[in-house]
């Protein structure tokens, strides 16, 4: 089909104003933050309503054109580029918080919805309630994150934003509408995904290659009324880590994490440290303690001081607790690891832009072995060793992602940082670290690895779901 009789078939299906071929647009979404290329989309189309995605799709599948959806592109893995063209399905114009339900803790969303909306709309109009926040910017889709499984400020307690999902409304490619969870059931209430059977995972970690989502209920959390993050500067990886693992056994905090020197270098203006004076700090680590009542909060704090007294007769250097509070008063730029959504900027504002990384979940048993590797493997190949540990869901697994910055537009830098993620990809794997919201390039270089009968399974899932392949076509191949 010619792109002019393309455009005049999607104008009359959404109206004008939602179908765009602007060349800068075009050329733009063929390229994220990170060192992965696409291909161009044909036509970008911003729906408004469900039926607008209906109509889309049902065209789509009937010509079988590809349909990426995307909301603002920062999965950091490829995920929202295309790779055979097609129509680009941008989200963002289905944006609507739809219904809050404080007292049985879920809210339904749009696809569009944004991290920062939630905060501002639950601050002001339900305070009892809290959501859980990302690390990335403010602006990026509360529901894309849910649908690649992402890791949240509340995800050691209450598992990835996957698990917080009650269920989904999502268009097949052939505009069948289906919803999951007790909507699948109910028409008065959207609270659990029990005792239905759990099809919500259908659309999860799988990047809009089965269908996609329009609505979603997720769940809420009650508020706490007091909360303190604590940083504790240590000189030793190992016994970070173990400090993580004693931290997470006692049940006492909402999150906890593992930083490297540079991220705190970064954080003061570095660009991209590679140089540490012997006395620095090797690791940050962090806590979250929240509580509604003081008493609570005071024991909860007695036990961290003890659990990291614990640690310092065993050898381990610490500096801390410190007050984040305090911090900020000694250095504003620690605002920016103290409330959430946060943006980063030092991650984001530099001369090309480029940000990537190796994300994995894996068995925080072996963080120690791992982010020492992974960090040498950083240094060899002149990157810094940004590295970040959090563990998830209780302590059942942990986050291990590490990362770099770079220029986009410097053909070398791009080059250099596929190079290292793929090195970090080979040593990672093994150990038992798969890499989350997978980009396409670990399929190709690993995906025989995977369990035969699981990826016939998922290939059937898949051809019933869509026969076409049209959906976001390159993504999970099988
Ligand atoms: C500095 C920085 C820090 C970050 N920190 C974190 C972090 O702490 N935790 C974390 O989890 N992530 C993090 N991220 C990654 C990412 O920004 C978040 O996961 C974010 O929520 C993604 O939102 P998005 O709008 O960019 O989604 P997009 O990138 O637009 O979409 C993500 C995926 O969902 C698919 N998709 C989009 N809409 C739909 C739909 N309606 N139906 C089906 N599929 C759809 C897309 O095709 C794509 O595969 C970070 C990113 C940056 C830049």
């Amino acid at each position: 089909m010619s792109p002019t009789d393309l455009v005049a078939r999607l104008t009359a299906l959404v109206g004008a104003d939602r179908v765009s071929i602007d060349p800068a647009r075009l050329k733009e979404a063929a390229r994220d933050l990170t060192e992965i290329r696409g291909t161009p989309p044909d036509v970008i189309v911003r729906p408004g309503e469900v039926a607008h995605v209906q109509a889309v799709l049902r065209f789509a599948n009937a010509g079988k054109i590809p349909v990426v959806p995307v909301v603002m592109n920062t999965n950091i893995g490829g995920l929202a580029l295309p790779s055979r063209g097609g129509i680009l399905l941008d989200m963002t114009a289905m944006n609507r918080i739809l219904e809050v339900h404080p007292e049985d803790l879920y809210m339904v969303i749009e696809p569009g919805v944004l991290f920062g909306q939630v905060k501002e709309h639950l601050d002001r109009n339900f305070p009892q309630t809290r959501f859980a926040y990302s690390l990335s910017p403010p602006e990026t889709s509360v529901l894309a994150n849910t649908l690649m499984d992402g890791l949240l400020n509340l995800s050691l307690r209450y598992g990835t934003s996957s698990t917080w999902l009650n269920g989904v409304e999502a268009v097949l490619a052939d505009g069948t509408i289906v919803r999951t969870g007790a909507a699948g059931w109910s028409t008065t209430q959207w609270c659990t995904s029990s005792p239905m059977p759990d099809l919500t995972g259908l659309f999860v970690n799988l990047h809009g290659t089965t269908g996609i989502v329009t609505k979603a209920s997720v769940r809420l959390q009650q508020a706490k009324r007091l909360r303190r993050r604590y940083f504790m500067m240590g000189y030793d990886v190992r016994a970070a880590c173990a400090l993580v693992r004693d931290f997470v056994r006692e049940d006492i905090c909402d999150d906890i994490g593992i930083l490297t020197w540079p991220v705190a270098k970064m954080l003061f203006g570095e660009l991209r440290p590679t140089w540490r004076e012997p006395g620095e700090p090797l690791v940050m680590t962090y806590v979250d303690v929240t509580s509604n009542r003081q008493a609570e909060m005071d024991l909860r704090e007695s036990i961290l001081a003890e659990v990291l007294e614990t640690s310092r007769k065993s050898g381990a250097r610490w500096e801390g607790p410190l007050d984040v509070r305090d911090l900020i008063k000694i250095e504003p730029a620690f605002r920016k690891l103290a409330e959430f959504p946060t943006r980063l900027d030092f991650m984001l504002d530099h001369p090309g832009g480029g940000l990537s990384w190796v994300g994995t979940y894996g068995p925080t048993s072996r963080w120690e072995e791992a982010t020492e590797l992974s960090c040498r493997i950083m240094v060899e190949h002149g990157f810094p060793p940004i590295a970040v540990a959090r563990p998830m869901a209780q302590g059942h697994f942990g986050v291990l992602r590490l990362i770099e910055t770079f220029n986009r537009d410097k053909p070398e830098e791009v080059e250099a940082v596929a190079k290292l993620n793929k090195a970090l990809v080979e040593a990672l794997l093994p150990m038992g670290f798969i890499p989350y919201k997978t980009p396409e390039w670990v399929f190709r270089e690993h995906g025989s690895k995977i369990d035969p009968g699981f990826r016939e399974m998922l290939r059937r899932v898949r051809t019933a779901l869509d026969p076409n392949g049209i959906m976001n076509p390159g993504k999970w191949p099988v």
